[in-house]
């Protein structure tokens, strides 16, 4: 399999990680997310071979040296997969993987960590493996795949640049919802919420969607250049429309795009864009953006869902998502 093959299924995930490859600035962690069949596992393999094959050409891996091959056979030394034991990842999973490290004496070579169902870490086997990630040494590479972003802990989120699998092709999808009369903003919105037709087009339905999205805009907006208009347009405009806990719900998921979007914006993949009208805005925010500070604003939007979802006070925990996007 090769990244161009890759690429007809997952085409941005794969321009994300093969523009990081040619630049060699790959992330420590990454988080793969999406449903069950995109194809997490896939990618994460063929990443491991280009992280360690050393005859590749260019970002494709050659997949016949003995790091390529070991790969293929899952026997390879120094690329590790976690998986769940019974429940949960524990901790001792995760220290067992670093003595075996140590005592095989191989600190100076490179290290893979390949992390299945992530979400299932306990927080001391996340912690374990975030100390471990952040000690300096040997080039270490860890992939944590998850159908269940909502669960991962934050801390992990917060140190993982995360990367979302779409399950159908989007412009596939897009073209039957505008060939439904949708307009094209609204439809490529709901393809990045939902891929399911029957709740497209009950979101579709009447104005309220159309006008959620204006409310959003025009937050990411102020909270860019306005920021003393940000907590006024929450009282004036955001709780007015997003009242319903599943509003509040898609709100935040509408947030968590237009910072999506600028992650698209950075790397220059327009086409996958949500907002595919607010391009020129996009393009003057991403100006003052470093991808690890779009990273961290996507952890706290997240955060901010698994606290809603845990009856924190919506009112609460807006304020203070406001407060930490503001901190760019
Ligand atoms: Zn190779």
């Amino acid at each position: 399999m090769s990244w161009k093959e890759l690429a007809q299924t997952q085409p941005y995930v794969v321009q994300m990680l093969t523009s990081s490859l040619k630049k060699e600035r790959l992330a420590h962690a990454y988080l793969f997310e999406g449903s069950r069949g995109t194809g997490k596992k896939r990618v994460a393999l063929q990443l491991a071979k280009s992280f360690f094959c050393g005859k590749k050409e260019g970002v494709e891996p050659c997949q016949i040296c003995p790091d390529c091959k070991r790969i293929d056979h899952g026997n390879h030394p120094d690329l590790h997969l976690i998986e769940p034991d019974g429940q949960s990842i524990k901790k001792q999973q995760v220290e067992h993987l670093q003595k075996e490290f140590t005592y095989r004496g191989v600190e100076s070579s490179k290290k893979v960590y390949l992390i299945d169902q992530a979400d299932k870490m306990t927080a001391s086997a996340a912690n374990s493996l975030l100390k471990f990630l952040e000690e300096p040494g040997a080039p270490t590479l860890a992939l944590l795949l998850t159908e269940q972003v909502q669960h991962m802990l934050s801390t992990v989120l917060s140190r993982s640049q995360i990367l979302t699998f779409s399950p159908l092709p989007r412009e596939a999808f897009i073209k039957i919802l505008t060939n439904e009369g949708i307009s094209l903003p609204i439809s490529s919105l709901l393809s990045s919420l939902t891929t399911s037709y029957e709740e497209a087009m009950g979101l579709a339905e009447g104005e309220w969607i159309a006008q959620a999205r204006n409310v959003v805009i025009q937050l990411v907006e102020e909270l860019h250049s306005r920021q003393n208009q940000v907590m006024f347009t929450l009282q004036e405009k955001w709780f007015p429309h997003f009242k319903e806990r599943k509003e509040q719900e898609l709100g935040l998921d509408l947030l968590l795009l237009w910072y999506r979007d600028l992650l698209y914006t950075q790397v220059g993949k327009d086409d996958a864009l949500t907002y595919l009208d607010q391009k020129e805005t996009l393009s003057q925010q991403v100006l003052s953006s470093s991808q690890s500070r779009i990273s961290e604003s996507m952890s706290a939007i997240m955060e901010a869902k698994r606290y809603l979802s845990a009856n924190v006070h919506p009112q609460l925990l807006m304020e203070k998502l406001m407060l930490r996007l503001q901190e760019g």
